[in-house]
């Protein structure tokens, strides 16, 4: 990584690409360029071994205009103030591009949950919940899972939440187990909102999705789901990684077969009958149809692009491309289908499991999947519109102009307080 760069400029530099477009008032805009706050707290915990430990937490509410803050908790090392106040305008970004009734929020603790057992995991999240629980509510602020965390969290934070306000209120937070409230379908919904923009992408592009190459980065909840769901489509996956490497097969991986040696031996290495391996860096310059970085910001900085040779990149990750990437795969006519899009699913499913929560009448997985379907394929063509309409530079402008519209509107409706 050569550049070092702030998401939260980067996040800048996204909403100034729209705002030149739609022309706001530089006071107007400074609204939906901040979050509206951000709690930041110490949280102590007692390790396994009696000693007390401490970790720095936040969570980041950005533009309520449209509805409760929504968007996920992460747990890594590399978590700050500025990190997650860029995510949570991301999310408000998102919520808006596929036009979800939810602001942007996002929070996370500086921690790498590896260096924790189960139980300190639990102390920890119930911690964060006791704190959470003065900012988040089923109509205020709905976290849910995001890197490190999922449905064992989710379930925590509901139960924590729920005791300490002597309620039951399952739409506090989404992402849940299925037997704590969660939605069918809502693990495989980022992965497969990212499968909906490929299968998109390539017929808008009119490219055959049916035999294309695909690499991925990261094999987590969202890679390794898009994967096994764009190989049904007929694509071939050739390259997977994580963290600790990658593993490259140019006839084609078994997906599945891959995703099981990973959940085994918690890596994708060494996944039976592929022989190559590579490098990240490897895996993002490979020669093939379609890129998907699904890992974590600023994967792909300016230098890399210039040796990216994929036609078509669908970002799994949120951030993965640094603003100087951006320049340059445009410069170079790649199709770049932006995060605030081709993640949404997640956040999607999140909202139907939060109406399924508040009705307490629940949905079966063909129902879920058949909603999402609607809302991704409306949300690529009101993409596609606003790119053509205003002859745009790149698609993740006609997402934010897109995004940034929707949430004028709602201001402009709703008008300011005080
Ligand atoms: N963390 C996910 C995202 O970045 C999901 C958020 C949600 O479901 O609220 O979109």
């Amino acid at each position: 990584m050569s550049e070092d760069v702030n998401p939260f400029e980067s996040l800048h530099e996204q909403i100034d690409d729209a705002a030149a477009v739609l022309d706001v008032a530089p006071g107007v805009l400074d609204r939906f360029k901040h979050p509206e706050r951000v709690l930041e707290t110490t949280l102590s915990i007692e390790r396994d071994d009696g000693s007390l430990a401490t970790f720095d937490a936040f969570r980041s509410q950005y533009n309520g205009d449209r509805g409760p803050y929504k968007g996920g908790l992460r747990y890594h090392p590399n978590v700050t103030r500025d990190e997650v106040k860029a995510l949570s305008g991301w999310m408000a970004y998102k919520c808006a591009m596929v036009d979800i009734p939810y602001g942007g929020g996002k929070g996370g603790i500086t921690v790498d949950p590896e260096d924790l057992s189960e139980n300190e995991l639990e102390r920890l999240t119930r911690a964060f919940g006791a704190e959470l629980r003065r900012v988040i509510g089923p109509d205020v602020d709905v976290p849910a899972p995001d890197v490190n965390t999922g449905p064992r969290e989710m379930n925590w934070l509901k139960d924590t939440y729920e005791t300490l306000e002597n309620t039951t209120a399952p739409g506090v937070v989404t992402g849940k187990a299925l037997e704590s409230g969660g939605s069918e379908g809502r693990v495989e919904a980022t992965g497969r909102s990212v499968m909906f923009t490929a299968r998109e992408a390539f017929d808008y592009l009119d490219i055959d999705l049916d035999g294309a190459t695909v690499a991925v980065e990261g094999y987590g909840n969202v890679g390794a789901i898009a994967a096994r769901l764009l190989e049904d489509e007929g694509a071939t996956i050739v390259a997977v990684s994580d963290s600790s490497g990658g593993v490259h097969s140019p006839e084609g991986l078994d997906a599945q077969a891959v995703r099981d040696h990973k959940t085994e031996t918690g890596s994708v290495e060494g996944a039976p009958d592929i022989e190559e391996r590579l490098t990240d860096e490897e895996l993002l310059t490979l020669d093939v149809d379609l890129l998907i970085p699904a890992a974590l910001e600023n994967a792909i900085d300016g230098d890399l692009a210039e040796e990216v040779e994929a036609d078509v990149i669908v970002e799994g990750a949120n951030g993965p491309l640094t603003p100087r990437a951006d320049d340059v795969l445009s410069d170079r006519d790649v199709a770049v289908f932006p995060d605030v899009l081709a993640n949404a699913g997640g956040v999607t499913v999140s909202y139907f499991e939060w109406v399924q929560n508040r009705q307490r009448f629940y949905w079966d997985e063909e129902r879920v999947n058949d909603e999402l379907e609607t809302v991704m394929v409306e949300a690529f063509e009101d993409l596609v519109e606003t790119y053509e309409d205003r002859g745009l530079p790149s698609f993740r402008t006609a997402a934010y102009v897109v995004g940034l519209s929707r949430l004028l509107d709602a201001y402009d409706e709703a008008g300011t307080f005080p």
